[in-house]
């Protein structure tokens, strides 16, 4: 079983009746019910409100792959569990980092950039898979439509991915790199840029589908860890 922690910052859906018509459960429930019934993981949840954000040791060293939902309170996770969830990252924990979360700190630290990008609401979105054969990509069409969704647009400052896997096009004209994937020591991160907490994203199969498939691909190895520096005697004198 891959372990999976849904984490989301669950503010939206308290603050604002019609994100929580949306999600009457939290974001996290939208995504961790599919995740779940998908077969093949097992789902926990975590909240900013929790104790220690939701983010002690001992949970993140029982995760698998970390699913990350924040938009409003990024500046509220504290420095120590960043440092801690990109210590596991780099250990071999995989990451999904979905739509906000471009803005995360975890994810701007893991980056290195400003993960700046244009933005606006209310905008139809195609979204292209363009590595059909990649494992992300598995039984997802060449491209489907969101009626909904906040329009993100290039120039989006990310380095550049090891692949993109999916590209997104708004009715508005813009274009934007959607799906990308990332190595950052033993850990693998994927982010995805559909999911505005004002439109029903996380109800589409599509999307679902692409995050399930996610975590199966960044879920590690057994041979996943920590590269340690080290100072051996030489192999041969
Ligand atoms: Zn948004």
């Amino acid at each position: 079983m891959i372990r999976v922690l849904v984490w989301n910052e669950y503010r939206h859906e308290k603050q604002q009746p019609a994100v929580a018509d949306i999600y009457p459960g939290g974001i996290h429930r939208a995504i961790g019910e599919y995740l779940g019934e998908s077969g093949g993981i097992s789902v926990r949840y975590a909240c900013l409100d929790d104790p220690e954000q939701g983010l002690s040791l001992d949970i993140l060293d029982n995760t698998d792959v970390l699913v990350w939902w924040g938009h409003m309170a990024h500046g509220e996770v504290t420095d120590e569990n960043v440092e801690r969830v990109c210590r596991r990252v780099n250990a071999g924990m995989g990451l999904i980092a979905l739509h906000s979360a471009h803005h995360s700190k975890v994810f701007r630290r893991l980056c290195g950039t400003s993960c700046n990008l244009k933005w606006r609401h209310g905008d139809r979105e195609r979204l292209w898979t363009v590595v059909p054969s990649h494992p992300i990509a598995l039984g997802v069409p060449e491209h489907f439509e969101l009626e909904r969704e906040e329009m993100y647009g290039e120039p989006f400052d990310i380095p550049t991915p090891d692949e993109v896997v999916f590209m997104g096009w708004f009715a508005g004209g813009e274009v934007f790199r959607s799906g990308v994937t990332y190595r950052r020591g033993a850990g693998r991160i994927f982010y995805f840029q559909p999911g505005h907490e004002e439109y029903p994203v996380y109800h589409n199969g599509n999307v679902l589908k692409i995050i399930g498939n996610a975590v199966r691909w960044a879920a590690p190895g057994e041979n996943a860890a920590m590269i340690e520096c080290t100072n051996p005697g030489a192999l041969e004198v």
